[in-house]
C-alpha cells in the first residue's frame, strides 16, 4: 500500500488528499535537502509508476543505529517516504527472510537491476586477519561488499562507522575496522557520516540520483556539500552567546540553564561539519546534542569522535565576527578640492535627471486617454 492510499476510513477521497500530502511531503524533504520541488513531484510520480530505484542494504559491523533512526522518524513520517519512493529488495534488519532465501533475494535483487541499484552500506568492514571477524553466510565483509558494489550504479555509506570506521575502529580497533571508501578504492562512494546519520541527508541523495541520475557535490572526503558544506558552530542557536563570550562552565550551572555555549564543556562544533542544528532528529524540535544541553561530539569528524575526549576543546579555525566586522568608525582619507567638485557635478546631474524624469511621469499619467467623460 502506498502513502497516499491511507486513511481511507476519514471520509475523504484518499487517493487525492493523500497524494496531496505525499507530495507535500516529498517537497518539503527535497528542500530541506536543497532539491528543487520539481524534483520531488518527478521523483514522486515515477513511484506513483512503480518505477522505484532498487536499494540493497548491507549491515555489517554496527549497532543498527542509523536503520532505528530512519525507522523512529515521526512528522513528517520520513521512513515511510523514502519506503514508498524506492524499493528496499534487500535489507537484513527489515527482512522476513532470513537464510538461504535471504541469500536468494540479494542476488536477485542484483541480477534484476545490474549497474543502476543503490547500495547502501550500514557498519564498518573489518580487515585484520583475512576480515573473519565479520562473516554473513559463511563469506566475510570484505567479500561480500566487494561483490555487490562491482554491479552498483550509486554507493552510499550511512553513518561513521561506514564512512570511515567508526566506533568499532577506535583505538586500539582489535579488528582493523574501516569503512567503504577505504574498501572500494577507486570507486566514488558517498558518504553519510553521523553517530547516527541524520536520514533526510539519506534521502536527499537518493532523491537526486533517482531522478537525475546524478549524486550531489561533495567535498574530499565524499560528504555531501548540502548537508557538510558548514561546521555547527557556523549555525548553531548559541553561537550568539559564545560571541558574547557566555559559557556554561560545569553541568548544570546557572549558564547551562540559561543555554549559554557550550564551547568550555568540550565542544566539537567549531570543527564539525554537519547540518544537525538545521535538520533535528525524528522531526523532534532540539532532538540533537546542543539541542537537549549536550556538548557536541565531533561524530561526523574521524578525527574527532571516538578519538579527542570528550570534554576537550578544539581550536577555533575560523576567525570570529568580532574579529571581522568593519570597525564602526573606518578611517577616513583626505579628498581633494577637485574631486570634491566633480562629485558635486555627476550629483547634481543625477539629482537634475531625477527631477526632469519625475516631472515626465508626473505629466504621463495626467495624460488623457480618452475614455474620461
Ligand atoms: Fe554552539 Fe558549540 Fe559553537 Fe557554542 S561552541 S556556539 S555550543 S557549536
Amino acid at each position: 500500500m502506498e502513502l497516499w492510499e491511507m486513511n481511507q476510513e476519514e471520509g475523504q477521497p484518499a487517493v487525492t488528499r493523500d497524494r496531496r500530502d505525499f507530495l507535500k511531503v516529498c517537497t518539503m524533504a527535497a528542500a530541506a535537502v536543497g532539491l528543487s520541488g520539481a524534483v520531488a513531484e518527478q521523483m514522486a510520480e515515477a513511484a506513483a509508476k512503480g518505477l522505484k530505484p532498487s536499494v540493497i542494504w548491507l549491515h555489517f559491523q554496527e549497532c543498527t543505529g542509523c536503520t532505528e533512526s530512519l525507522l523512529r522518524t515521526s512528522h513528517p513520517d520520513l521512513a515511510e517516504l523514502i519506503l514508498s519512493l524506492v524499493s528496499l529488495d534487500y535489507h537484513e534488519t527489515l527482512f522476513a527472510a532470513a537464510g538461504h532465501q535471504a541469500e536468494a533475494a540479494l542476488k536477485k535483487a542484483m541480477v534484476d537491476n545490474a549497474g543502476k541499484y543503490v547500495l547502501v552500506i550500514e557498519g564498518a568492514i573489518p580487515e585484520k586477519e583475512g576480515g573473519i571477524y565479520c562473516k554473513i553466510g559463511g563469506r566475510t565483509a570484505v567479500e561480500i561488499v566487494n561483490e555487490v558494489a562491482a554491479k552498483a550504479g550509486a554507493i552510499i555509506a550511512i553513518g561513521s562507522c561506514a564512512s570511515w570506521g567508526g566506533i568499532p575502529s577506535a583505538d586500539p580497533n582489535p579488528t582493523g575496522a574501516t569503512g567503504a571508501p577505504m574498501i572500494l578504492k577507486g570507486k566514488t562512494v558517498v558518504t553519510i557520516p553521523g553517530c547516527p546519520a541524520n536520514p533526510h541527508n539519506l534521502l536527499g541523495v537518493v532523491l537526486q540520483y533517482a531522478v537525475l541520475g546524478t549524486l550531489p557535490k561533495l567535498d574530499d572526503k565524499g560528504r555531501p556539500l548540502f548537508a557538510y558544506g558548514r561546521t555547527i558552530h557556523e549555525h548553531c542557536p548559541r553561537r550568539a552567546h559564545f560571541d558574547a563570550g557566555r559559557f556554561v562552565q560545569k553541568f548544570g550551572d546557572e549558564a547551562h540553564r540559561q543555554g549559554f555555549c557550550l564551547y568550555k564543556t568540550g565542544c566539537k562544533g567549531p570543527a564539525t561539519h554537519a547540518n544537525c542544528s538545521t535538520l533535528h532528529f525524528a522531526e523532534v524540535i532540539d532532538a540533537w546534542p546542543i539541542g537537549i544541553g549536550h556538548p557536541c561530539f565531533g561524530c561526523t569528524e574521524q578525527t574527532l569522535a571516538f578519538r579527542k575526549p570528550l570534554h576537550d576543546t578544539v581550536d577555533i579555525d575560523r576567525p570570529t565576527p568580532p574579529d571581522t566586522y568593519a570597525p564602526i568608525k573606518s578611517p577616513q582619507g583626505n579628498v581633494g578640492a577637485v574631486a570634491t567638485g566633480t562629485l558635486g557635478l555627476i550629483a547634481g546631474a543625477l539629482l537634475g535627471a531625477g527631477y526632469m524624469a519625475s516631472k515626465k511621469l508626473g505629466a504621463d499619467e495626467e495624460q488623457p486617454t480618452g475614455k474620461e467623460k
